[in-house]
């Protein structure tokens, strides 16, 4: 059999990275014969097979053309005649769009090898536009290969833009979005993916809450680098350093999208942002169709991150007030989380990225101590119904404020 070795597993082979998975072009072989050879076809669209053993994916060499809106409508065209070089041409960006022969011999016709030494993320033919998912692919590749100086050539920067103003970036369906971001959030720098769709103006068709952040002011006292959309930028590169959480990293981009409410004759100053930010992280959220997970940290991230950065001044029954409605008693992983995602918001802003944070301790250990309280003293000590909870209340602030006492910072 005719087998390519394709795609990303040869552009992070010569990159020296990991490779993750790796995908397998056929030439000159049929459905039939790939059945007849033990291969078990999974693909519905086109023809893709696992592997008998190695279960990785082999694909028929095709051709697709354009046929409908969006990223659907594709004309498939796979028969035993399509060569290599055609189905690398369908392929987005040239780096992507190189072969390894059983040989080891690279098969590099759109010059994808001088792209990589030169770190550029070029698209292979004009036949890119047909696809819009290729703007947020890009965009995410940008964010993964930043670290080693990539940047996407001027010529396909301006491709996506020209798709974005046509409007073809509606053609998506969420769940496409989500993933590509969701990925991208994983990446190492974040930041850079939502840079490039800001630019070629993609943030503001499925971003558009973010996207206002940019041009807003901060009181520089707090906030030395002051525009919004920069501070965001620089909270979720933070947060990709103190976490691989994905709700961590969600929860970091849209900390602050009530500040994209506030009335602009409020400015600098931004007055319960954290409650206004409710109503536009749900619309981003349920826009998306993000996990439950990432919304419900991102949401009690909004409410709650002043709290937080006050925690070494609120009062003790106040300190409980927010361990209550966070709920942290039956979900500490998540409190914990949310303390990650402040420590980000804290560093997250010019000239104070290596701040120490002593709130996020403090408010964990006032949390442990009122952990100490038992509902089983109260019970014995004779309280029934709706007093149980006043008792555990008192006492658990009791302790948080016995903890405060004795608190010495560092
Ligand atoms: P990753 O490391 O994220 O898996 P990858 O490059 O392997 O990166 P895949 O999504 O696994 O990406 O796709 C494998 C290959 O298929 C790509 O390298 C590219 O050549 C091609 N490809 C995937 N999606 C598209 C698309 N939307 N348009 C054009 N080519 C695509
Ligand atoms: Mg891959």
């Amino acid at each position: 059999m005719n087998c390519f070795l394709v795609g990303g597993a040869v552009r992070d082979k010569l990159l020296d990275r990991k490779v993750s998975d790796r995908d397998w072009v056929v030439v000159g072989e049929t459905v039939d014969s790939m059945l007849a050879a033990g291969y078990e076809q999974v693909g519905s669209d086109f023809p893709v097979f696992l592997h008998p053993k190695t279960k990785e994916e082999y694909a028929l060499a095709r051709t697709e053309r354009k046929s409908g809106k969006g990223y659907t409508g594709f004309e498939v065209n796979s028969e035993s005649s399509v060569t290599l070089e055609e189905d690398l041409k369908r392929r987005d960006l040239t780096i992507n769009a190189m072969a390894l022969d059983k040989n080891q011999q690279l098969i590099d016709p759109f010059n994808g090898q001088n792209d990589l030494h030169n770190r550029l993320l070029r698209h292979v033919s004009p036949a890119f536009v047909e696809d819009p998912l290729r703007v947020l692919r890009v965009a995410r590749f940008a964010a993964r290969y930043h670290q080693y100086g990539f940047e996407i050539a001027p010529e396909t920067a301006s491709l996506m833009k020209q798709m974005v103003d046509q409007g073809e970036l509606d053609h998506l369906v969420p769940e496409r979005v989500w993933k590509e971001t969701s990925r991208a959030l994983l990446e190492k720098d974040p930041d850079i993916f939502f840079e490039v769709l800001r630019a070629c103006g993609a943030l503001k068709v499925w971003f558009p809450e973010l996207d206002v952040l940019w041009g807003i002011p901060n009181p520089v006292q707090w906030h030395p680098e002051v525009d919004t959309g920069i501070h965001t930028m620089m909270v979720i590169q933070q947060a990709a350093k103190l976490s691989d959480n994905l709700a961590i990293r969600y929860a970091a981009l849209v900390h602050d999208l009530g500040k994209g409410l506030t009335d602009p004759a409020q400015w600098p100053s931004h007055r319960e942002h954290e409650e206004l930010g409710v109503a536009p992280i749900r619309a981003l959220s349920e826009r998306l169709k993000v996990p439950n997970e990432c919304k419900e940290l991102a949401i009690m991230t909004s409410e709650y991150h002043t709290h937080i950065h006050r925690a070494l001044e609120l009062r003790p029954a106040t300190i409980l007030k927010v361990l209550n409605h966070c709920d942290a008693w039956r979900k500490p992983e998540r409190f914990n989380n949310l303390l990650t995602t402040c420590i980000a918001d804290a560093k997250g802003r010019t000239g104070l990225e290596n701040r120490d944070y002593p709130q996020a301790e403090f408010i964990w250990n006032a949390y442990q101590a009122a952990m100490k309280v038992e509902v089983k003293s109260i019970i014995e000590a004779g309280a029934t119904g709706k007093n149980i909870k006043l008792r555990l209340d008192e006492k658990r602030i009791n302790a948080i404020r016995e903890f405060k006492q004795a608190y010495q910072p560092d």
